[in-house]
């Protein structure tokens, strides 16, 4: 417990004596404590610049970032990694609604985190009088996240702290906003009343036991099934159950394909990966069995592109019953914790389990085998300019190398080719751009990987993507952190080669300056810059950065032609057929 101040009272005899007192600043800092959560992830200002410092007095880790969007994804993977929410730190008006993106991604990607921002006087806001940075943060985050709470008495600090972290954290989990306006900081209070005030979540993420008629359901579909696919999610990932779905996915003998932040929960060299056949399971496959996995856009829904014609049937596990039919008819819904969901499953399965039939197991390695027999002469060539194939096939050897690195990867096409390129061997270690696709989320997630995990951090980046969050490099040297940033630099956003039709003097809007040199920025704050022509010279500064932990650069030079149209998702940016004279 932290008291801040004495205060002198006058007892009933007319004798002084001293009480120690409290006040909201180290109320929320114990509160969080308390709740062993032991990190914050801000940006310093008013109202909560002296919250930040005496936390840090305190002894909590306080990271403090150049822009909340990137303190607000660091807080939302470090949810991810931990299943403990992540906090995110900022001040009022402008500050909250920077950390608001990360608040409304978190939640959309199932992350536990707190987004607490000081606020201005409710008495003014509420009048509308003009305060400093005013605005009514309150109604404007409650759409956006999972829950949203402001406390306006110090004594309630402490139910506010428990009822956010119980929110982020319980059922499917996700972003929580917590208000706090200047004046609640300023409170004081006994400082022992203070203490009493505060509460001990207990169990924040309770298991939920699914139904055994829902599993006996579940094992009749399944066991009736002769092209059986399993798809690992993100929830699989997240649920830290990996022993338990290890099991279950050798006992069924089904092939299995994971979405792009499950690669590694199993290694991807698994016998029972088919995700060098993915086209073929999704189309060919009669049943699926979804773990902590949404059929949104990521997978057509269930029924779009890519499915096939025949008809499939569905079990899902997951623990939000609305989840269920959200896009396809689901005949067997397991509601509940994956842990409990999947042993329970794997023990109905039983002992004598048969699985699927020769003629799927060979017809899906089959076709694996002969995807991955294309692909590895392009990985290996030394192509310069690099193509993305060229580079990633180095990086691909790093990471099998370094399988406890972190790899953090967005960008377009960057993102497409590393995800089906870079094999993963770890459950968590790959962390993306999730549900929405979004642009930004990489040196946030970097830095909160480094922290979290002490682990090596290998940052995968399109030259655009990474402008959205490059200058926390900063914030990356001066933690001194073991990040390795490489830039896939192919002048601009998908390509960087469009030039203005009308031959004006701007530039065109999908492209960058030529030939920038990213690496000299990492320079400039004190790490080491690497400027990467050939795979052999990426590998070589790539292994050094990973070795020694020092905070790097590495500018990757790409074939400004190498790149296609968004990605793999360019049929989702429609293109005008109007031609004007
Ligand atoms: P992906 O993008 O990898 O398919 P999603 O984020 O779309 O993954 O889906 C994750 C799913 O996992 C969500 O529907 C969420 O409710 C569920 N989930 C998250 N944590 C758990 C858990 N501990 N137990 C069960 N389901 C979970
Ligand atoms: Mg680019």
């Amino acid at each position: 417990m932290s008291a801040s101040a004495e205060s002198v009272d006058t007892d009933s005899g007319g004798g002084e004596v001293t009480r120690e007192l409290t006040d909201g600043f180290h109320l929320v800092i114990d509160a969080l404590k308390l709740n062993g959560i032991e990190t914050i992830y801000g940006v310093p200002g008013i109202p909560i610049t002296d919250l930040g410092r005496l936390a840090q007095a305190e002894g909590m880790r306080v990271i403090s970032f150049r822009h909340e969007q990137n303190a607000g994804n660091a807080a939302a993977i470090a949810g991810y990694l931990t299943q403990k929410p992540g906090i995110c730190l900022t001040v009022s008006a402008p500050g909250f609604l920077n950390g608001l993106t990360a608040l409304a991604n978190a939640t959309t990607n199932c992350f536990p985190m707190i987004l607490i921002s000081g606020s201005s006087e409710r008495e003014i806001v509420d009048l509308q009088q003009g305060d400093y940075e005013e605005m009514d943060q309150l109604a404007i985050a409650k759409p956006l996240c999972k829950a949203a709470y402001r406390v306006l008495h110090a004594n309630d600090i402490g139910i506010g702290v428990a009822r956010a972290i119980r929110a982020a954290c319980s059922g499917r989990p996700g972003g929580v906003y917590l208000d706090l306006p200047a004046q609640l900081l300023a409170q004081t209070l006994d400082a022992e009343a203070g203490w009493m005030s505060l509460v001990e979540v207990v169990d924040p993420a309770p298991r939920q036991i699914p139904a055994p008629d829902a599993i006996a359901r579940a094992v009749e579909v399944l066991s009736s099934s002769e092209r059986p696919l399993i798809i690992l999610g993100k929830g699989a990932a997240y649920a830290q159950a990996d022993e338990d779905i290890r099991m279950l996915v050798e006992r069924s003998g089904f092939p299995y394909l994971p979405m792009s932040m499950a690669k590694g929960l199993l290694p991807d060299t698994h016998a029972q990966s088919a995700g060098p056949a993915r086209s073929l399971v999704l189309r060919d496959s009669d049943t699926v069995l979804m773990i902590g996995a949404r059929l949104n856009w990521l997978l057509s829904h269930g029924k779009g592109r890519g499915w096939g014609d025949a008809p499939k049937r569905f079990v899902q596990i997951d623990i939000e019953p609305r989840e269920m039919d959200s896009n396809v008819e689901i005949a067997a819904p397991i509601v509940g914790d994956i842990g409990s969901c999947v042993s329970m499953l794997y023990d109905a399965m039983g002992d004598g389990w048969s699985g699927p039939s020769r003629e799927w197991i060979d017809a899906v390695n089959a076709r694996k085998l002969a995807n991955l027999a294309r692909m590895a002469p392009r990985l290996q060539n030394n192509n310069v300019p690099m193509d993305f194939h060229g580079a990633l096939g180095a990086l691909r050897t790093v990471v099998r190398e370094h399988p406890d690195a972190i790899l953090v990867n967005e960008g377009a096409n960057t993102l497409d080719f590393a995800r089906s390129i870079i094999d993963m061997y770890q459950p968590r270690k790959r962390l993306d751009v999730g549900t929405w696709g979004v642009m930004g989320i990489g040196m946030g997630f970097a830095v909160a990987a480094a922290i979290e995990t002490g682990k090596p951090v290998l940052a995968v980046e399109g030259d655009s993507a990474f402008g959205f969050s490059g200058m926390e490099i900063e914030t990356i040297c001066r933690y001194d952190l073991p990040v390795c940033v490489v830039v896939f630099n192919n002048n601009g956003i998908y390509r960087g080669t469009d030039v203005n039709p009308t031959g004006g003097p701007d530039a065109a809007t999908t492209v960058f300056v030529k030939d920038s040199r990213y690496d000299r920025m990492m320079e400039a704050f004190g790490g080491v810059g690497v400027y990467a022509t050939t795979p052999d010279e990426l590998s070589r500064a790539t292994k050094a950065a990973m070795d020694s932990g020092r905070p790097t650069l590495i500018n990757a030079v790409i074939d400004e032609k190498a790149g296609t149209e968004s990605g793999r998702i360019g049929n989702l940016n429609p293109q005008s057929v109007v031609s004007r004279p």
